[in-house]
């Protein structure tokens, strides 16, 4: 499924609807470049779950937690690339809040198989195009859901 983003607004509005749609163990991936919304996004999808606190890059920390409505796990796997240890994601990714992991692919032997995968590529100043891959059918109303509800605007 795809969605095309207009503004930095748009993006929060696919975010914002996305959040109010998750339940406790939901796990997020964002893939994208530099500068491609993957911050713009989270944030707006932290806000959306009753995060007030702000949201930072956790590049440092590797995993930030907020709370939220759900506990909101913010992940960023940069670090982690070829670890080979399992550092105890399982708690996160079963666990009772939701997750959103940036960097993923570097710690994909340890993600689980239900999930839904966010990319979002740059097409110009103000415009991206967001695509979902939803790995479980939970995921896969989801996508339905935001793209009937989605204004675009
Ligand atoms: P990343 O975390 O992927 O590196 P950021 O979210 O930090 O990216 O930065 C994205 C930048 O692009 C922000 O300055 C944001 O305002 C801008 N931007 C412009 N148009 C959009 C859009 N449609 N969606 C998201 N961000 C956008
Ligand atoms: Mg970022």
């Amino acid at each position: 499924m795809q969605l095309r983003s207009k503004s930095p607004a748009a993006t929060a509005e696919i975010a914002a609807l996305l959040a109010g749609k998750l339940k406790a163990g939901d796990l997020l991936t964002l893939e994208g470049d530099l500068g491609a919304g993957k911050t713009t996004f989270t944030k707006a999808l932290g806000k959306a779950l009753g995060v007030r606190r702000t949201i930072n890059s956790p590049t440092f920390t590797i995993i930030k937690e907020y709370v939220g409505d759900l506990p909101f796990y913010h992940m960023d796997a940069y670090r982690l690339e070829d670890t080979e240890e399992d550092l105890g994601f399982d708690e996160y990714f079963h666990g009772s809040g939701v997750t959103v992991v940036e960097w993923a692919s570097y710690i994909e032997d340890y993600l689980p198989e239900k999930r839904l995968d966010i990319e979002i590529s740059y097409e110009g100043e103000e415009e991206r195009t967001l695509t979902f891959k939803a790995r479980s059918a939970h995921f896969e109303t989801i996508c339905e859901e935001i793209y009937d509800e989605y204004s675009g605007d």
